[in-house]
């Protein structure tokens, strides 16, 4: 170890430590992540590293007592990993989460061999879901539309970036899922409306790193949740043409209660609810009856 240095491995053994008494549920990646991004290199890189110069070392521990804190990693990090994507996040908004790759994932299925399909994402957030249909199904038209005046920043640039990068330009639109005059002129000749819209219920208690980091306009959903998805329901319905194809996230607690929502809608057919990979219920699906 030369002057002025530290161990890269001496430097994670002890951070991974700390995190651990904190409490903080993936200790030793969530360390590895914080000192690549100091370092400005790939997680991977970490094995072939021997020392780290002090000043890293110093911005390393800033961001340690943050994480210990329970600022969400990718706050730290400005980054979220979706699917293929690197999508920007920071305060303000909603940080997207695994569980909601998959409701993407199914989305995409429903639009392969497809040429031109009409997809509209509500309650977009960071874009999650709408630019990685844009980036998975290049032909797809995509509408991300967000409500919240400080996410929808987040939502622009990261449609911004990822149109300079190639992909197919997405729609950014500031409006509320639940607002009848939402779309309009798209009514009945949309393929396909996705959603991860807030469900958390009023009396429910979220992790800290949830609740002090997340939008609240992200999360609650009123006394069971569901306030938001009933008007999304009409909009969904309304936008959707015949056999068009809907699906919503909802919380494991919904598996029952959101599928009953959606039949009783009446204007439903194909209703199914899917499981996460950690096998719990996450999304609801229908199609738009004729
Ligand atoms: N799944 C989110 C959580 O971790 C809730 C997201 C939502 O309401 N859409 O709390």
């Amino acid at each position: 170890m030369s002057p002025g240095h530290r161990p890269a491995r001496e430097l994670l053994r002890e951070a991974a430590r700390r995190l651990t008494e904190a409490g903080v549920e993936s200790p030793r990646v969530d360390a590895e992540l914080l000192l690549a991004h100091c370092l400005g290199v790939a997680r991977a890189r970490l094995v072939t590293l021997d020392d780290v110069p002090d000043d890293v070392a110093t911005r390393f521990a800033a961001l340690l007592d943050q994480r210990a804190d329970r600022v969400p990693l990718q706050h730290l990090t400005g980054t979220a990993a979706f699917r293929h994507l690197e999508l920007a996040v920071g305060p303000g908004v909603f940080v997207p989460r695994p569980e909601t790759e998959q409701i993407a994932g199914w989305a995409l299925e429903q639009l392969a061999g497809t040429d031109r399909p009409r997809v509209v994402d509500l309650g977009s957030g960071s874009g999650a879901i709408a630019l990685s249909v844009a980036h998975e199904h290049p032909g797809a038209q995509v509408t991300a539309v967000e409500r919240d005046p400080e996410a929808i920043g987040w939502t622009r640039h990261n449609a911004e970036r990822r149109s300079a990068a190639g992909d197919t330009p997405v729609e950014v639109l500031a409006g509320d899922m639940t607002d009848p005059a939402l779309l309009t002129d798209l009514d009945g000749t949309v393929d396909l409306v996705v959603s991860n819209p807030p469900y958390v219920p009023d009396d429910a208690r979220l992790p800290r790193e949830v609740a002090d980091h997340d939008p609240p306009m992200a999360l609650w959903g009123g006394p069971d949740g569901l306030d938001v998805v009933r008007g999304l329901l009409d909009t969904a319905a309304r936008l959707l043409r015949p056999g068009g194809r809907l699906a919503i996230e909802h919380a494991d607690a919904q598996g029952g209660s959101l599928p009953a929502l959606v039949r009783a809608h009446g204007r439903w057919t194909d209703v199914a609810d899917h499981p996460d990979l950690a096998g719990r219920p996450r999304f609801t699906t229908g199609t738009r009856r004729a």
